[in-house]
């Protein structure tokens, strides 16, 4: 079953005030099983990131479909959680409130999303940080931070935007052999948006290389030597 499935979507971001409309998705299709781990690979401005939002439901299409679920696309829901280059924690709060924060809303007790906060940090290997705050860490820790938020709510689907793009090599390298770990144990269908090709290959199942702006998909690629 398709957890994913993405039809002709086109995108074109409205003129400035001055200039023309810039193209940015050109007719993509794309299907993610559920449960499998795809990269989009492409160079700068070839719409990943676009079409990342669009499957969160942030960024409306300009034409085409996007089905999640077998459910069409009408704007964000928990079925989906976006992880960020930039982590986007905030900065007052400890580990553990970052974590609980998507489940405000959710989850009415504050015992009860503490407790469903702490096993998501404890997954990511925080458990001794539950209580400190976000300058406190490295990066590589604030981005567990910000896997074990996009967790918490318990998402089909986890959409990350270069996540690893801000780390050095070593913390990098840490974090892609982590990343594996928590997918096996989750099972969860990840879109993984990247430009370096020895991520795409190392992380995922099949790859989708995109063209140039305006972005499709030029060529799909079982990798064949997946990491056990
Ligand atoms: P990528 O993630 O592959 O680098 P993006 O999806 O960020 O590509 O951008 C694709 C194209 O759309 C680029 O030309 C970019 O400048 C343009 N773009 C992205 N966001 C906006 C926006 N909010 N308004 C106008 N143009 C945008
Ligand atoms: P920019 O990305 O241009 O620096 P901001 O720093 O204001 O803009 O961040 C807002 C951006 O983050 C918007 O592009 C918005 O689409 C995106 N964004 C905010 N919340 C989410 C979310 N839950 N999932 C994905 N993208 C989000």
């Amino acid at each position: 079953m398709s957890a994913i499935e993405i039809e002709a979507v086109t995108k074109s971001y409205p003129a400035g005030r001055r200039g023309s409309p810039t193209p940015a998705l050109a007719g993509v299709d794309l299907r993610v099983e559920a449960g499998g781990f795809v990269s989009l690979l492409g160079p700068s401005g070839c719409g990943k990131t676009t079409l990342l939002k669009a499957i969160d439901g942030l960024v409306p299409v300009s034409g085409g479909r996007i089905g999640v679920g077998g459910v069409a696309v009408s704007g964000p829901g928990r079925d989906r959680a976006f992880v960020f280059q930039d982590f986007r924690l905030l900065p007052w709060r400890t580990v553990l409130g970052n974590v609980a924060f998507p489940l405000e809303g959710v989850v009415r007790s504050r015992a009860e999303r503490e407790r469903i906060a702490a096993e998501y940090v404890e997954m990511v290997g925080l458990s001794e940080f539950a209580g400190h705050r976000p300058h406190e860490l490295s990066g590589g820790m604030q981005q567990r931070v910000g896997i074990a938020r996009a967790l918490a709510v318990d998402p089909q689907v986890l959409l990350m935007d270069e996540p690893f793009g801000a780390l050095d090599a070593q913390t990098r390298e840490l974090m892609q052999v982590e990343l594996l770990r928590i997918w096996r144990l989750t099972g969860k269908t990840i879109v993984f948006v990247t430009h370096s090709v020895d991520e795409a290959l190392f992380l995922s199942q099949r790859v989708a290389v995109f063209t140039p702006r305006p972005g499709r998909v030029a060529a799909e690629l079982e990798v064949p030597f997946a990491y056990p």
